[in-house]
């Protein structure tokens, strides 16, 4: 049984975009910070958390408390606050699911945020900072939190900056699921910032992308999408290209599989062993997982004979 959070962390800011579409600013009463540099990367994430209410008298089989890790969207150069882009579960699976416990949370309480930032899902930790490439950023709902701090960060520390070398895709069922839109419009217009959003689910009055995140990789609507991230034709490829997923394991499968054709290859172990691709051959798709189902299931062999020969008909094998 989880024992009870302590508390230390105000929530100072919140912003609902849909009933179960949230943007939380926490400020942790302390924050851990390195003796040099910033006190987080962006891409990386923190765990917060809220203990339920325990009703005297009365059993409750249920956890105490419950914990999970959130990306943050705010820019390391905010230096009290931390930012988050969280979605109430529909369908949770677990027995004190975090989002139910934390929706009705106002401006002023208190939570648990243990500030210490962690995880790999950066530039640094992926690409490389020196990597002169297009980072083409897919993003499906909640998982545009890693991107807005890198893009953040970067006009934080230069308000010229550019950033023509990042490409934010953000997928969502309604333009009101679109959230930090106008932010990257103004990016876009300001700073070169590349963003296509996109909905699954428009009504007439949508005329920008239609479909989900991950259909810019869909072999199907390639010229379409090069067209859109303002690539020449046949320019999305691995040496112009590298790739950055975020979200849940649809999207992150989507998005690998549409690009295996132009021979970009994934940054996973087994995936790799699966595809048979050589430790020599530099993986160019990166991604974070929000869920735990497996990305892609190497022990289908059909699905991996199909996958393989994709790929190593693209890399010329
Ligand atoms: C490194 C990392 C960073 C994360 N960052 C974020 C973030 O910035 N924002 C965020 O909302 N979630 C994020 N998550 C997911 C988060 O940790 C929780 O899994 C999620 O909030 C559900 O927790 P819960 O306790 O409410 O539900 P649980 O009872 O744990 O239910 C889990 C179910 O929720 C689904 N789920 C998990 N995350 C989402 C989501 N974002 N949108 C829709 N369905 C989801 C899973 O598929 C699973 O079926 C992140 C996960 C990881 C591993």
């Amino acid at each position: 049984m989880s024992k009870l959070l302590e508390y230390n962390a105000t929530l100072v800011a919140r912003e609902d975009l849909e009933p179960t579409l949230s943007i939380f600013r926490l400020r942790p009463d302390e924050i851990h910070r390195p003796s040099e540099g910033a006190w987080f990367v962006p891409g990386q994430y923190v765990t917060i958390g809220m203990n339920r209410a325990v009703v005297e008298g009365e059993t409750d089989p249920r956890p105490l408390s419950v914990r999970r890790p959130m990306s943050i969207a705010s820019p390391p150069e905010d230096d009290r606050d931390l930012e988050f882009y969280i979605r109430r579960v529909g369908e949770p699976e677990s027995e004190l699911p975090l989002t139910h416990v934390m929706w009705p949370i106002r401006v002023g309480e208190r939570m648990y945020c243990r500030a210490v930032a962690t995880g790999h899902f950066t530039l640094e930790g992926t690409v490389g900072l020196a990597d002169r490439r297009l980072k083409l950023c897919v993003a499906a709902g909640t998982g545009l939190a890693p991107f807005v701090s890198i893009a953040r960060s970067r006009v934080r520390r230069d308000p010229h900056a550019r950033l023509d070398d990042l490409a934010i895709v953000h997928g969502a069922s309604h333009p009101s699921g679109l959230g930090y839109r106008a932010e990257l419009e103004e990016l876009a217009r300001t700073n070169g910032l590349r963003y296509l959003p996109a909905v699954s689910r428009p009504g007439p009055e949508w005329t920008g992308w239609r479909g989900r995140a991950e259909s810019v990789t869909d072999p199907g609507r390639r010229a379409e999408a090069e067209e859109a991230l303002g690539l020449a034709k046949g320019e999305l490829r691995p040496d112009r290209v590298a790739v950055l997923i975020c979200g849940l394991n649809g999207t992150i499968a989507n998005t690998i599989t549409g690009l295996l054709n132009r021979g970009f290859v994934p940054d996973n172990r087994k995936l790799r062993r699966g595809l048979e691709v050589g430790d020599d051959v530099a993986a160019n798709v990166f991604w974070e997982q929000y869920d735990t189902e497996p990305v892609i299931d190497v022990k289908n062999a059909e699905l991996m004979a199909d996958l393989r020969r994709t790929l190593h008909a693209a890399l010329g094998k």
